[in-house]
């Protein structure tokens, strides 16, 4: 596989970054992934505005514009023959050549990773079975709206979710469930409304929660942004996450508990189904 690193492409044996890079000693980078349908980009515009969001937060600096970084993807893409997966970009604060907790002056310059993956997201057995969730305490720092590399606590969730027989986190604090752990998290009332967390710096803003939300004003579907409880969606008619590489994906138990009838649900696949048709048009 060719990977990119800092300016070149290369096999990615050959791809090197420093020890004393940020990213590896403080986790200093911010990162987006990008789904990739018939060799081609989905939501590209979404995902770098939120990576532009991420880096201002952090005062980094991000000195691509967004027409070189797409440029990027696309000869990742060619050159790796991907037709379906994704992209994973990663920008760290770079390497001040020693470990010093102090942001480095400016002159340091940032680290840009990029590379490929190959899956299967059209036909996926989650996105056709749905998946089972379990809760977990939300024990990530407060600033999740920034999409930083930090990812060992929602690793630590997943793990604890799988230990407990299911497929994924839903992330819990205060009784109310704040986002998947690697995904936003919905539900459907038995009225018909949908509900999903209303951004804050509690959850990330998925890139596919909005996509998904002009879907359903398309499809007439109520969208109410609010927190909801563990409880509440354990009674829902359905409930689903929403990410770049899952789509829309059924959630079918919580906590053991069957949503529904504990089959995916027919909103969330026919959500699916029309974010996949609108990704398919609009990637570019
Ligand atoms: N929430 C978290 C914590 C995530 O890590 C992700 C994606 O990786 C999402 C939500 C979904 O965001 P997007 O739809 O932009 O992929």
């Amino acid at each position: 596989r060719t990977v990119y690193v800092d300016g070149s492409y290369v096999a990615e044996q050959d791809a090197k970054v420093s020890v004393f890079d940020r990213g590896f000693l403080f986790a200093d980078g911010v990162y987006e992934v990008c789904s990739v349908l018939e060799s081609k980009v989905v939501d590209f515009d979404g995902h770098m505005r939120r990576l532009r969001r991420s880096t201002a937060e952090l005062d980094m600096g991000l000195p691509w514009t967004d027409e070189a970084l797409l440029e990027i993807h696309r000869e990742l893409i060619r050159r790796n023959d991907l037709t379906e997966g994704l992209v994973y970009l990663q920008l760290t604060r770079g390497n001040p050549g020693d470990r010093d907790f102090d942001f480095p002056a400016a002159d340091t310059g940032p680290t840009l990773v990029l590379f490929t993956q190959t899956k299967s997201l059209l036909e996926s057995r989650t996105g056709r079975d749905g998946i089972r969730v379990a809760t977990q305490p939300d024990w990530r720092w407060m600033r999740r709206d920034i999409k930083t590399v930090q990812l060992l606590y929602p690793s630590m969730a997943k793990m604890a979710a799988k230990a407990a027989g299911a497929d994924d986190a839903w992330m819990v604090e205060d009784g109310l469930v704040t986002e998947g752990a690697s995904n936003n998290a919905w539900m459907l009332s038995h009225d018909g409304v949908l509900v999903t967390r209303e951004l804050s710096s509690a959850i990330l803003p998925g890139i596919t929660r909005a996509a998904v939300m002009a879907i359903a004003e398309v499809l007439s579907l109520r969208v109410e942004e609010r927190a909801f409880s563990v409880e509440e969606a354990k009674q829902a008619k359905e409930c689903f996450v929403t990410s770049a590489t899952s789509f829309v994906t059924p959630v079918i138990a919580l906590d053991g508990v069957p949503i529904g009838d504990g089959m995916p649900g027919e909103v969330a696949m026919k959500l699916r189904a029309a974010y996949i048709e609108e990704s398919r048009r609009r990637a570019i």
